[in-house]
């Protein structure tokens, strides 16, 4: 049976509307919205039952209702509406942000660490917005008799919760006794310290705390609706530290969903991110029908939105378009004919998603290694802590999806609540890695002394998650290698010491990677280290090249440099800078900088070169096509075949610019090749079958825009 979470075309109608005026929402109508969703092919309907405002559209037992909705069942009309009409229902609940909860239990609400220095009490989101603590049993409490009173009333096919995260450093009184009695700290720490046992344990904690909060309520809803398919929203867990979100939960929801505004490149990690979280049913990508809903009236291109859906398509997610409703209760028919136009393009190719992605490498990602170590020392009343500032991890981490993309090496993530994946994986990239948990250094050893191959670079494994940094890797027996001090110039060059580096980075001679942009810019931090006290069988690959005068920056008056733009290479060392050991039955090649948080073509070559050194087989997807072109491959052995989908992703969303697609993929291990045919209308796609059967290529395909192509699998005896 069709119900939300099996749709692919779904839709969220904004609306966080106060009732102080009677004007708000006078004219909302859940008759015609559904009909307007009905004429824009939108299958799946996530509709609003109580919003940031607190407000419930529904007669609540506790809390606020909207006056639009006293008298009235707003919800409850808009549920059969939408019946009627053959689209499935799911309930958006928005918790700890509940204005009306903040005003009529100011008790409840959160005291933000930034009033210890006498700052306003307000989160990120400034100062409109109430905040409740979910370590406030009344709270929690509150929320748990809206929720099960809500699951009983109204027959949703899925119950969708918000805004699960801290939006500040919460300080209140039960807080702060949570933080005595558990972690034994007198003070909530207001500083901040990754260096330091308090503080990190501290947000440890307040990860440990919200995850306590959601499990509270999805096991409330559950008893209020057994098996109903639950999500919280996975945008926090993209957010860094501040929030708390560190993704441990998502898992063990029903699927993963998010509302992603950064557009394509995010796009591609979240999906492939979604993957990995979502278990028990396709993930959700939604998006916002403008690039910023903060201004309300803007409305993106519809080959913009095309072009996100058929994203979706490609990563064979379901889509949900995000409108705000008007303060008045109306929408815009416009919006909705975009929608049903991008609708149409998509409905054709949804019967065939599903099965399982193909990778042929994984990307680790790590919601605790996104800190800023340069931000030690700093007052969480400091403004740039909320920003979502990037640290050294994020530049590795979407540097490495990046460059992965650009050479169509396909990607898959692994977190730290999906080590099961691990087995599943046969190379895995560690990008700047640093705070691990000691579960997490002991999947990632354990993954490499059974064959496993890794890539790790820059800091990977010198902290864990408790304020301990060391002096040494926690992987340094896996790498081969010990940290021997630490690299202090902000320019770091690599010399060849293997015909492969060098073939590589050819022509230029040495590879030079720095942390500074520009010289106005100031220079970052630079957490790099010399190696020493190698293993036997570690084989050097580059070793540091140093500027001249190192480690002096140079200025007038002490002559210290040897160029006065630059700081060029002068001094050859046999310090070892990218290395190569064998652990165990498997591979790891470390490298003293994170090569893939460059854009310098040179540096990604050795980067995409040294991840494709570590192939024991034949890839599954190859490409040499332009960056923007997104190849994606699905296992689908239950229809016998795969699904390759070719999406021309510009990212200017220009008309009739026709990319050329050269693709080679292999079946998987049993299975032959059986042809090429397009999904839509079963013509026959040009290719050629390699002599075993079990690879594929189409060469110089045409591609003005999107093409699903079926490849039969025919099993091997
Ligand atoms: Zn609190």
């Amino acid at each position: 049976m069709r119900t939300y979470v099996n749709t692919y075309r779904r839709t969220l109608l904004d609306m966080h509307i106060p009732d102080w005026d009677p004007a708000f929402l006078a004219h909302y109508d859940p008759v015609e919205l559904a009909d307007r969703y009905a004429t824009s092919r939108i299958e799946g309907v996530l509709l609003y039952c109580k919003s940031h405002v607190g407000l419930n559209y529904w007669p609540a037992p506790v809390g606020g209702v909207h006056a639009a909705a006293k008298g009235r069942d707003l919800v409850g009309e808009l549920v059969e509406a939408l019946r009627a009409r053959g689209m499935r229902p799911a309930a958006y609940h928005s918790v700890v942000y509940d204005n009306w909860a903040a005003e009529h239990h100011p008790a409840w609400q959160q005291v933000s660490a930034t009033t210890l220095f006498g700052r306003p009490n307000h989160g990120f989101s400034g100062p409109r917005y109430g905040l409740l603590c979910v370590n406030n049993p009344e709270y929690v409490a509150y929320e748990v008799e809206q929720i099960q009173a809500l699951l009983r009333r109204y027959d949703f096919d899925a119950f969708w919760v918000d805004m699960v995260f801290w939006p500040t450093v919460c300080i209140c009184d039960h807080c702060k006794r949570r933080a005595k009695d558990e972690l034994g700290l007198d003070e909530v720490p207001a500083v901040i310290d990754w260096a330091s046992p308090a503080w990190a344990t501290f947000q440890e904690a307040r990860t440990r705390w919200m995850n306590e909060f959601w499990v509270t309520l999805r096991d409330a809803a559950h008893a209020a609706r057994p098996g109903i398919p639950i999500a919280h929203n996975l945008l926090p867990e993209l957010m860094g530290w501040f929030t708390g979100s560190m993704a441990d939960e998502i898992p063990r929801d029903t699927f993963a969903a998010g509302d992603l505004y950064g557009g394509r490149d995010e796009q591609l990690f979240v999906s492939r991110l979604m993957h990995t979280l979502s278990r028990g049913a396709v993930a959700e990508y939604m998006t916002s029908r403008a690039p910023n809903l903060q201004f309300h009236t803007q409305l993106r291109s519809e080959r913009e939105l095309l072009l996100l859906a058929l994203g979706a398509t490609a990563q064979h997610l379901a889509f949900l378009f995000i409108d705000a409703i008007n303060p008045d209760g109306t929408t815009e028919p416009a919006v909705y004919e975009r929608i049903g136009s991008v609708f149409s393009a998509t409905a054709p190719y949804e019967q065939h998603l599903g099965g399982t992605p193909v990778s042929d490498v994984a990307v680790y990602y790590s919601p605790r290694s996104r800190v800023q170590w340069d931000a030690n020392g700093k007052p969480v009343a400091d403004p740039a802590v909320w920003e979502r500032s990037e640290g050294a991890y994020e530049r590795a981490f979407l540097g490495a999806c990046s460059a992965l993309q650009a050479a169509h090496i396909s990607f898959g993530v692994i977190t730290t609540s999906t080590l099961d994946d691990l087995a599943h994986c046969k190379v895995l990239i560690l990008p700047d890695l640093a705070r691990l948990k000691p579960e997490e250094t002991e999947a990632i050893r354990s993954f490499v002394a059974a064959g496993g191959h890794i890539y790790a670079s820059g800091t990977t494994s010198l902290a864990d998650t408790l304020g301990h940094r060391s002096q040494d890797f926690a992987l340094a027996d896996v790498f081969g290698a010990h940290i021997d001090g630490r690299y202090e110039a902000n320019v770091v060059y690599y010399r060849p010491t293997v015909p492969e580096v060098a073939d590589a980075i050819s022509p230029e001679p040495l590879l030079s990677w720095g942390a500074r942009e520009s010289r106005r810019a100031q220079p970052r931090n630079i957490d790099v280290h010399f190696l020493g006290n190698l293993a036997e069988d570690t084989e050097t690959l580059a070793a540091f090249t140093l500027p001249y005068a190192y480690p002096a920056p140079g200025s007038l008056h002490d002559h210290q440099f040897a160029s006065i733009h630059s700081s060029p290479p002068w001094t050859n060392t046999e310090r070892p800078a990218l290395i190569r050991h064998r652990f165990g039955k498997g591979l790891a090649i470390y490298s003293a900088v994170p090569l893939e948080a460059a854009s310098a073509d040179s540096i990604r070559q050795l980067f995409t070169t040294l991840v494709r050194s570590l192939f024991t087989s034949s890839p599954r997807i190859q490409s040499a096509s332009a960056a923007q072109v997104w190849i994606t491959l699905f296992d689908q052995p239950e229809r016998s075949r795969m699904v390759l989908s070719l999406l021309n992703y510009d990212r200017e969303h220009q008309q009739d610019v026709v990319a050329l697609v050269d693709v080679e993929v292999g079946a998987p291990a049993g299975y032959r090749i059986g042809g090429a045919r397009r999904t839509v209308d079963g013509t026959a796609v040009d290719h050629t079958i390699s002599s075993d059967g079990t690879r594929l290529s189409l060469s110089r395909l045409n591609l003005p825009l999107f093409e699903q192509i079926e490849l039969p699998l025919v099993k091997e005896f």
